[in-house]
Order: C-alpha cells, then sequence, then structure tokens
C-alpha cells in the first residue's frame, strides 16, 4: 500500500483534498499522512472495539486477555474519554466477557477517541512543521507496547 502511494499521490491534484478509503491502524494513518493523504475512513477503532481490541499510545491492547482479569487501571492512564474516566480495565474485559453490550460499547468509545485525538495532534503536529517529529514518536510508543506486551 504505501510502495503504491508514493507512486500515485504525487500525480493527484495538489488543491484538492485526498482521501484514502479503508484506512487503517493508527500506523497507516502516519504513513498515509506522510505520504499527503488528507482523510480516511475505516471500520477498525469500531469492528476492533467490538471485539475487546482498544487502541493506545503503546500499541493494541486485547482486553479479553486473562492478565486484566484485576486490573483496576482506565484503559489508558490519562486518557480524557468516558470509558477512562469512569471504568477499569478488569470491570470492561468482565463486561466484554460476560457479553453484555456495554462492554463493546465502552471499547468503541475509547477507540473513536484515540483516533479523534490523534487526529487532532497530527494536525497541530503539520501546522507547526513538526509532523516528522510527532510520527517517529507515535510509532516508538506503538513499537515500545508490542515489546512490553512479548515480556508480560
Ligand atoms: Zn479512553
Amino acid at each position: 500500500m504505501y510502495r503504491i502511494l508514493d507512486e500515485v499521490v504525487p500525480h493527484l491534484p495538489q488543491n484538492k483534498p485526498t482521501y484514502l478509503m479503508g484506512v487503517g491502524t493508527p500506523a497507516n494513518i502516519l504513513e498515509g499522512v506522510e505520504r499527503g493523504i488528507d482523510f480516511f475512513d475505516c471500520v477498525y477503532p469500531s469492528r476492533n472495539g467490538r471485539h475487546g481490541h482498544v487502541y493506545t499510545n503503546h500499541g493494541k491492547m486485547n482486553l479479553f486477555n486473562a492478565k486484566y482479569e484485576l486490573d483496576t487501571r482506565p484503559i489508558e492512564e490519562g486518557c480524557q474519554c468516558p470509558a477512562c474516566q469512569h471504568y477499569s480495565r478488569a470491570y470492561i474485559r468482565h463486561l466484554l466477557k460476560a457479553k453484555e453490550m456495554l462492554g463493546m460499547r465502552l471499547c468503541v468509545l475509547h477507540n473513536l477517541y484515540f483516533y479523534n485525538h490523534m487526529m487532532e495532534e497530527i494536525r497541530d503536529a503539520l501546522d507547526a512543521g513538526k509532523f516528522a517529529e510527532y510520527k517517529k514518536m507515535r510509532l516508538e510508543g506503538f513499537e515500545e507496547g508490542k515489546i512490553n506486551s512479548k515480556r508480560s
């Protein structure tokens, strides 16, 4: 996908917005923005949320994992979304395991908040001329989470 974007985007009109349909993960969005994409749409935050997969600054978590059974922390420390403000990982996991719809809704709510917040940060980084640093910092955070989750 990145190779195709590198080939195609330079030939698109520069005075019109560029849309990449069906993309993607947070890392895909960062790579797309770097290649000149202006907007995206994707089912990931909602579909993955319904399966208990939530995005964080340190990568993706699966709240069905047993290690969250007694975890009283929010999905992401410092996240201002209503799910993180009021519910623990353990409670959301319990809701998911019990097939209570609220569990899926809270995960989707967090994911949509996460994506919206990241897009705000991307716009701010672009306005400040600091997108490259922002992207590097974000991707390192996602990778750090992958390494830490393999260790635990
Ligand atoms: Zn949250």
